[in-house]
């Protein structure tokens, strides 16, 4: 964001730098327009007033910093602008009862503020004639109220104002990550238009310019609120894509085979279920679909990409790097195609190369925690351990879940890899020793390379982790049908049916018993 930029430091706070932007030039003909001094003892009241609003919200930034430096969260700097303030971190803290602990930190101190204003205001002298001390208690009241309608306006439940984040956090904290972003999502979208209304109906301009910012941090911030504003926006005008997103395959299937129905010749419905098929691991429906939505849109990007994922996953690197030239002509400025050339080219062991198109998509934003892995694992390969380490972190920093674990279609990048999986999970797992996702990716890792008693051990260190969770018991079922435990096999795929309603699971461990129960061989790979 360009006009972030546009500020001037003007010292530091225990390390903090503090910055003022650009648009405070703007606050004193405002404070004028709504003082309208008559005199110069009025005109230095309303400069006090300006000067105690912005400490004010100072003071609520710093309250933030500090708790940040609590958590151990390094503070780069506090912007102070027009309508407010931010304080920019280092990372989001990992912990959703740390996010809780920070966002609540600034409303407190804000609070805290009314409180002792309060307290000054109660003590000065009553007099009811114009004097200094009628000036101040003028001052002090106008501060009371600053500090309370920030608190309000801070509390509101819109991301990304505190509010809205303490929302988000508590919901995470209750109902893990995803139902937290559409809850939040759900929660801030009608107070947000219901802002803009009374923006609209009071010609209040500066809340509409508000409403403006907040729209604007929403799409822009990061790729956590990118997220989960394309799963709201999915969730209301594309339900199909909204359970794709979510892992509900089947729902998926039967929403986007309605929308087909109804609407035949459109190319993105057949584009989302052909991608719903990869994941369910049926290529040959997800051929057809994808067959379909090219001869609609020829030049969509997404499914000529998807084309060039399916040779890939057949291992056909050569048809695939065409598809992904393809998109790239098409679409020179996106950074999905460069991706798409970069696995294909590490896996052709064309590590220089690999790497030149990881950087193009990384600088184009992609903004994928498994763009960071991928070129990792070149980097790894060419014994750059730091530079590997370092994207490491980047990905984990996006997001835990993508930057450790694949979707099954994908467990073919690990082949070759063990060694690097061996440093990068173990690694992980020094730091955080209960991230079961770090034992399911290191179990799949050993898995694609055929050491199956290691992925064993590792899927079963997950499952004591997070003994509810289908796909573990599923892959850790068919570790010990390749290593000839048949037994174990059978009853990790009854457990699968045991703790899972998603009937696209539930088929593949019946497909799998059966297959055992009429003695057939563990497939190759
Ligand atoms: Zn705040």
């Amino acid at each position: 964001m360009k006009w972030l930029k546009l500020s001037w430091k003007i010292g530091r706070i225990s390390g903090v730098e503090i910055h003022l932007h650009v648009s405070l030039l703007l606050s004193i003909p405002l404070t004028y327009f709504i003082f309208r001094p008559s005199s110069v003892r009025d005109a230095l009241i309303a400069l006090l007033v300006l000067a105690g609003f912005l400490l004010s919200i100072l003071f609520h930034e710093l309250g933030h910093a500090l708790a940040a430096k609590l958590v151990k969260v390094e503070v780069k700097s506090i912007v102070v602008w027009l309508l407010g303030g931010f304080t920019l971190l280092g990372r989001e803290p990992a912990k959703p009862a740390q996010r809780l602990l920070v966002d609540f930190a600034g409303p407190f101190v804000t609070i805290l503020l009314a409180a002792s204003f309060f307290a000054v205001y109660y003590f000065l002298p009553d007099i009811s004639s114009p004097s200094w001390i009628w000036d101040f208690s003028t001052l002090f009241a106008a501060l009371i109220l600053i500090n309370i309608v920030l608190f309000v306006f801070n509390m509101l439940p819109v991301y990304p104002l505190d509010g809205g984040n303490i929302v988000h956090a508590l919901m995470e904290l209750f109902f893990g990550k995803s139902a937290a972003n559409l809850i939040t999502m759900i929660v801030s979208l009608p107070i947000l238009l219901g802002l803009i209304a009374l923006g609209l109906y009071t010609r209040d301009f500066i809340l509409l310019i508000f409403c403006v910012f907040i729209a604007l941090a929403i799409s822009t911030l990061n790729a956590r609120t990118l997220h989960w504003a394309n799963l709201g926006i999915n969730y209301l005008f594309r339900r199909g894509a909204y359970h794709f997103m979510q892992g509900d395959l089947d729902r998926s299937v039967q929403l986007l085979t309605r929308e087909i129905e109804r609407k035949p010749q459109q190319a993105n419905p057949y584009m989302f279920r052909s991608a719903c098929y990869v994941h369910m691991l049926q290529n040959e429906k997800a051929q057809a679909d994808l067959q379909r939505a090219l001869e609609l849109a020829p030049d969509n990007e997404m499914s000529l990409l998807l084309r060039g994922d399916l040779h890939f996953i057949d291992r056909d690197y050569d048809s695939a790097l065409e598809w992904y030239d393809k998109a790239h002509q098409l679409h020179p400025k996106s950074a999905l195609p460069y991706y798409g050339c970069a696995i294909v080219k590490k896996v052709k062991g064309e590590f220089q190369a690999a790497l030149e198109d990881f950087d193009k998509a990384v600088s184009l934003r992609i903004g994928f925690p498994i763009c960071h892995v991928e070129r990792s694992m070149a980097y790894f390969r060419l014994g750059n351990l730091d530079a590997a380490h370092k994207d490491q972190e980047t990905a984990l920093l996006l997001s835990e879940k993508d930057a450790l674990t694949r979707a099954e279609f994908a467990h073919q990048a690990y082949e070759g890899y063990l060694d690097w999986a061996e440093d990068y999970y173990g690694w992980v797992l020094c730091k955080r020793p209960r991230s079961w996702y770090a034992y399911q990716g290191r179990g799949d890792a050993c898995r694609a390379n055929r050491e199956y008693e290691k992925a064993i051990l590792d899927y079963t260190k997950a499952i004591g982790l997070n003994p509810r969770e289908p796909r573990l018991y599923l892959t850790r079922g068919k570790s010990y049908w390749a290593n000839g435990e048949i037994d174990c096999a059978k009853t990790d795929f009854h457990q699968v049916l045991a703790v899972t309603a998603q009937p696209y699971l539930r088929r593949q461990a019946e497909g799998l018993l059966e297959s055992l129960n009429g003695g057939e061989e563990h497939p190759v790979g």
